[in-house]
C-alpha cells in the first residue's frame, strides 16, 4: 500500500479546503491514511507533518504497523487530548474535523487545549473521497474476497432447505468462511426466508424456512482488511407464475443497472435505470432502497448509488449493484453484485449464476 501517495493526496486536499490540519477519527481513514488496524487513536494530518496518537495498548501494534506518520503513546489522558496539545503547539488555526465521527464529547477534549484563535471546522469528507478510486492492490484485495463470498453461495444452496433455521444457514456460511481465512464477515449475514424474505435487511433468525417460498440471502468476508458483498435469492419449492415473473423482474433490473455502470455515469443515472426497468413491470414502488454502495475497507462507503447524488463513476471504483423488490408480509427478492468500474465498463466481481435456483 502506498501510503506516501495516499498522504500526498490528501495533504493536496487540505490545502484546497484551506486547513492547517486534519483530525482522523474515523477507523477506516485512519487505515488507509496510516496502515494502523487497532480500534483506538487519532491520526492528525498537518500540512507537513503527520501523527498518530495512541495508547500503551496499541504500543506494539502502532510501531508495526504505522507507516509515514510520528507514532505518540498517551499515557493518562485521551489521545485527543494529546492531540489537541499537539495542535496547541504547532498553532493550527483552521483545523478539520470529521464531524460524522466525532462526538460532542470528543470536540470538546479537541478543543480544550487550543487558544481562542484556532477553530475546529467540518471538513469535507476528504479521505472518504480519496477512497473512492481503488488503488490496483486494493483491487486485488477486494477481487480475493470476492471471490471466497461467491464461494459460499455453493454452500449456500447446498445448505438450504425447507425446515432449516435461517441462523443454521448463515452459521454453515460463517463457518466456512472463516475456515477459508475470512478475518470476519462484513456484516450480520442476512438470511430470509418466506414471508421475511421481504425485509430487505432481515438478519438470519431462528425462523425455520418454509416448504415454498424465497429465501434472500446477502453475505460479505472480510479478507486483508478488504469487503464483499453479495446477494443472491433462491425458491424452495416450486415457484408460481408470480413470484417467478418478479425474480425475472429484478434480474433485469439489476441487468439494466450493471450496463448503465459506467466510466462518466453518474450514480444516480445506475440508480435510475435500475428503478425505470421495474417501473415498466408497475413493480417500482416495491423497490424501497438504493440501487447500490461503494465497498473497500468498509461494507458501505462511498458513492452511494441512488436519485439525487452526482458523482460520476470513474475507473477503479468499486460498487455494488443490488435493486430488490418486497412486498411486504409475502415475499421479497434482491440480487447483488460487486462490480469494478472499468476503462470499457465493469467487471462482475461475484460472477455466481442468477437464473433463479429452485430446492
Ligand atoms: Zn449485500
Ligand atoms: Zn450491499
Amino acid at each position: 500500500m502506498n501510503y506516501q501517495e495516499r498522504l500526498r493526496g490528501a495533504r493536496l486536499e487540505l490545502e484546497g479546503s484551506r486547513l492547517d490540519a486534519l483530525v482522523v477519527t474515523h477507523l477506516a481513514n485512519m487505515r488507509y491514511l496510516s496502515g494502523f488496524t487497532g480500534s483506538a487513536g487519532v491520526l492528525v494530518l498537518g500540512r507537513r507533518e503527520t501523527v498518530f496518537f495512541t495508547d500503551g495498548r496499541y504500543r506494539q501494534q502502532a510501531r508495526e504497523e504505522v507507516c509515514r506518520a510520528r507514532v505518540k503513546i498517551v499515557n493518562g489522558k485521551p489521545a485527543l487530548a494529546a492531540a489537541s496539545e499537539w495542535l496547541a503547539r504547532h498553532s493550527h488555526r483552521r483545523i478539520g474535523i470529521e464531524a460524522a465521527h466525532l462526538s460532542v464529547a470528543g470536540s470538546s477534549v479537541l478543543a480544550q487545549s487550543l487558544p481562542a484563535r484556532a477553530k475546529l471546522v467540518r471538513s469535507p469528507p476528504i479521505v472518504d473521497r480519496l477512497r473512492m478510486v481503488k488503488h490496483p492492490d486494493e483491487i486485488a484485495r477486494i477481487r480475493a474476497a470476492c471471490r471466497l463470498g461467491s464461494e459460499l453461495f455453493g454452500y449456500l444452496v447446498k445448505t438450504v432447505r425447507p425446515g432449516i433455521k435461517e441462523s443454521e444457514v448463515a452459521g454453515e456460511l460463517e463457518f466456512r468462511a472463516r475456515q477459508a481465512g475470512a478475518e470476519q464477515m462484513s456484516f450480520p449475514t442476512i438470511v430470509a426466508g418466506g414471508a421475511r424474505s421481504a425485509l430487505p435487511h432481515g438478519r438470519a433468525s431462528s425462523a425455520a424456512l418454509p416448504a415454498r417460498g424465497f429465501v434472500v440471502s446477502d453475505f460479505g468476508v472480510i479478507l486483508a482488511g478488504y469487503c464483499s458483498d453479495m446477494t443472491r435469492t433462491v425458491h424452495l419449492g416450486r415457484p408460481v407464475a408470480e413470484a417467478r415473473s418478479a425474480y425475472q423482474a429484478v434480474k433485469e433490473a439489476q441487468q439494466a443497472a450493471l450496463e448503465a455502470a459506467r466510466v462518466g455515469r453518474s450514480v444516480a443515472e445506475v440508480d435510475r435505470a435500475a428503478r425505470k426497468s421495474l417501473q415498466i413491470r408497475g413493480l417500482a414502488k416495491f423497490f424501497t432502497h438504493s440501487t447500490g454502495h461503494g465497498v473497500g475497507l468498509e461494507i458501505h462507503e462511498s458513492p452511494r448509488i441512488a436519485a439525487g447524488e452526482r458523482e460520476p463513476l470513474k475507473a477503479g471504483m468499486v460498487i455494488t449493484i443490488e435493486p430488490g423488490i418486497y412486498v411486504p408480509g409475502r415475499w421479497g427478492v434482491r440480487i447483488e453484485d460487486t462490480i469494478l468500474i472499468t476503462a470499457s465498463g465493469s467487471e462482475v466481481l461475484t460472477p455466481c449464476p442468477k437464473d433463479l435456483i429452485t430446492i
